[in-house]
């Protein structure tokens, strides 16, 4: 294949600087051995997230100055509103400051305790709003899903029967609501296929339950449909979008991915009456419904990147930089999941470091590593994220993967930034033995992974 370059050109830059190598060390001592304790200003490559990290395009920036901050009818309102509406066909959009709090609006609305809520892997955001209500997330991702070495085109495919399996045991009653990642984040950012969307929304509708989509990364799971499911190859990103969409009842939305921007959500949805019921929350604990959280110009920004984001040069040159990456490293014998996934490639720490045990936090080890060797910032996904205790017998109960997730940034780092990436992990790679384990000396009790500390073995 010929070689994608940048679909754009660079017109505002941001000096990024390594600090040298005993700096970094000083840094990272300070921090805990911890990332996320990292001031941002001494990350030289930063592959934390790819949420809310995109560049705004200068038609984008040329929205904000077209802000109105009126409180009610705001006209960016309506051109946000109307560009929903256009790509996911659905009549009743709700707009939010974050993903997370339109699913807290969803949730505490639909739930009640003892619920249950299905999807292929729920985003862990997901999994805390319905658990807060009281209710229980349960993943049911393909077995091809959880395999690391699986090279199945839509590895974030539901499995089918075993939803319906579920939702027949379960009964409608148990279940207000059904979920459906694309790209399947939790899942390695794999994709699911429109053929499983569309079944997805016959098996609910059978059931009697609704059908939504957290479509954060919908346009990249569409350009994975158009480039790998048969029959779709013709088509454009649009209308197959726009049949994802067809297929459910709504959505839940976060901005920070799919929406090129630095802030915002929405919801979108056909029911009127939970859209009264949504509209009503959205009032008490976000705004009012024509800014639901956010500033005129930042509803403008979102309703400009959504148009964006369709863009199939874009989307070729964005699947196409992490696949790249991915290859690379692939050749060069790194361990990671395969195959590469929409906005991510995650590190196979275990057998990057077959010489750490589980105890000392491999993941987390490479993690430091990376920062160390190049001032890369990735995050762990392992031991110290789903590590916990048993209660009963004190023991250490451990995930299955150790991951190291390198996020890419939209439209932030050129091919030659990852080219630096590739040369900082590949020189880890040649030297994986001299990488030491670590010693969790602090946790908190919940989501202990942000402010975890450890020190070096
Ligand atoms: C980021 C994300 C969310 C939450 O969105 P925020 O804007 O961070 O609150 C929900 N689901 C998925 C799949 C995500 O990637």
């Amino acid at each position: 294949m010929q070689h994608v370059p940048e679909p754009w050109r660079v017109k505002v830059v941001e000096p990024i600087h390594l600090p040298d190598r005993d700096t970094r060390r000083r840094r990272l001592e300070a921090a805990g051995y911890n990332v996320f304790a990292l001031p941002a200003a001494d990350v030289y490559i930063d592959l934390l997230t790819d949420s809310g990290t995109s560049a705004m395009s200068d038609n984008q920036w040329a929205g904000l100055m077209l802000g109105d901050e009126s409180y009610a009818g705001a006209r960016n309102f309506f051109s946000f509103r109307d560009t929903v509406q256009e790509i996911t066909g659905l009549p009743f959009i709700i707009p939010t400051h974050q993903g997370r709090v339109a699913e807290n609006l969803l949730f505490s609305t639909l739930i009640k305790p003892g619920m249950k809520v299905p999807s292929n892997n729920h985003f862990d955001t997901t999994r805390a709003n319905i658990e807060v209500n009281g209710g229980e997330a349960v993943d049911l991702v393909i077995p091809e899903g959880r395999d690391p070495e699986s090279e199945h085109p839509f590895k974030g495919n539901i499995d089918l029967d075993a939803l319906d399996a579920f939702l027949a045991a379960s009964g409608r009653q148990q279940v207000p609501v059904a979920m459906l990642t694309v790209t399947n984040n939790s899942g390695g950012g794999q994709p699911v296929s429109l053929e499983n969307i569309r079944a997805m929304g016959e098996i609910c509708h059978r059931h009697g339950v609704p059908f939504f989509l957290d479509a954060c990364r919908f346009a990249e799971n569409a350009w994975f449909i158009k480039q790998r499911e048969p029959g779709q190859g013709h088509r454009s990103v649009r209308d197959i979008a726009a049949d994802m969409f067809a297929a459910a009842d709504g959505c839940t939305m976060s901005a920070k991915k799919d929406g090129l921007a630095n802030i915002g959500g929405f919801i979108a949805l056909r029911d009127q009456g939970l859209f009264d019921a949504l509209r009503n929350m959205l009032i008490v604990i976000e705004g009012f419904p024509t800014y639901g959280g956010l500033a005129g110009r930042d509803l403008e920004a979102v309703a400009r990147g959504l148009k964006e984001v369709l863009d199939e040069r874009y989307l070729e040159f964005r699947v196409g930089q992490v696949q790249a990456l991915w290859e690379r490293l692939d050749a060069a014998g790194v361990p990671m999941i395969r195959p590469a996934g929409g906005h991510a490639v995650y590190l196979d720490a275990r057998r990057f470091l077959p010489h750490l045990d589980q105890e000392v936090f491999p993941a987390q080890a490479l993690t430091v590593a990376l920062y160390l060797e190049g001032g890369i910032r990735g995050v762990e996904i392992g031991g110290v994220m789903f590590g916990t205790t048993d209660p009963e017998t004190g023991q250490a109960v451990w995930p299955q993967m150790e991951l190291v997730r390198l996020a890419i940034p939209r439209r932030v780092y050129t091919n030659s930034h990852l080219r630096y990436v590739a040369e900082v992990v590949e020189q880890l790679h040649r030297d994986a033995s001299s990488i030491r384990g670590l010693n969790m000396v602090y946790q908190a009790p919940v989501l202990r992974h942000f402010t975890a500390r450890f020190e070096l073995l």
